[in-house]
């Protein structure tokens, strides 16, 4: 690593992530590109990056063990050096259950994602910042939060439980020259949205004031904005980005 500041973006191997850690990439961060099973979905992301001229490189890890984030924070310290940003992205599948049919591990898997998960890569990561005072954290939350759609108790639960953590942490953090900020993204049809009726597409995207769905890119470029020195007085926000869709 020449002396480039390091972010490590969890779930980094495809969908937003991927766009996020090639946006950091662009910024003149060198990128850990986190993934769980994908090894040549997160390994064209690295090649992505490298062909641009920037730095990255792969770790494979469970983000919702506790230990897996304890080792993945290791196994960047030492291949590419301390972490100056951490996004808080990773996501598994996210159920569509009905009040009846939510059981407690729906939750528990939410909460494993979106809180727990993060809770252990955060505690990792911010000793060091504290000594640098310095250091920028960004959680990925959704819309949801705004929006509560039907059949998502648990993952609107777990990214609301998300939100409120980051505005904590926001003020605990701001007296260290850590900024902790969260960018909402709205709907970004990926992978996992393959089933997704083109009906129900059209329908949300007719409600986004702006006119088309957001990209991964859009994200991205949120993200860079809040690791960048540009954004060292904005702490506790929630950004949203999602086309108008949350104005209300
Ligand atoms: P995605 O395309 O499903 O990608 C998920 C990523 O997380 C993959 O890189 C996956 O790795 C990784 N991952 C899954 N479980 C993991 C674990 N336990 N440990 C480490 N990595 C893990 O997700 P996405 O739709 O881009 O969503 C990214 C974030 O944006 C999430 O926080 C989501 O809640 C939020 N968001 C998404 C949307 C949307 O419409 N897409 C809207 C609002 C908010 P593998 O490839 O190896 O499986």
């Amino acid at each position: 690593m020449n002396g480039a500041p390091v972010a490590l973006v969890t779930g980094a191997s495809r969908g937003i992530g991927a766009g996020i850690a090639e946006a950091l990439a662009r910024t003149g961060y060198g990128v850990a590109v986190n993934y769980l099973c994908d090894h040549r979905a997160a390994a064209a992301v690295v090649e992505r990056i490298r062909a641009g001229g920037g730095v990255a490189r792969a770790f494979q890890a469970d983000v919702t063990s506790t230990s897996a984030a304890q080792a993945l924070h290791e196994d960047v310290r030492r291949e590419l050096g301390e972490v100056h940003a951490l996004v808080l992205n990773a996501t598994g599948p996210q159920p569509d259950v009905p009040l009846d049919d939510l059981d407690r591990k729906d939750l528990q898997d939410q909460l494993d994602h979106f809180v727990l998960g993060p809770l252990a890569l955060v505690q990792a990561v911010v000793p060091a910042m504290r000594e640098r005072r310095a250091g920028r954290i960004v959680f990925i939350g959704s819309e949801v939060v705004d929006l509560a759609p039907a059949h998502t108790a648990a993952y609107t639960a777990a990214k609301s439980a998300q939100a409120a953590m980051a505005r904590v942490w926001a003020r605990e953090l701001a007296p260290h020259g850590i900024t902790v900020n969260t960018v909402s993204p709205g709907f970004i049809p990926g992978d996992r949205h393959r089933d997704t009726p083109q009906a129900a597409i059209e329908d949300y995207t007719a409600q986004v004031p702006a006119g088309r769905l957001g990209t991964a890119s859009d994200i991205g470029a949120a993200v860079a904005f809040l690791c960048s020195e540009a954004a060292a007085f904005i702490a506790g926000e929630r950004l949203r980005v999602t086309g108008g869709h949350t104005i209300g």
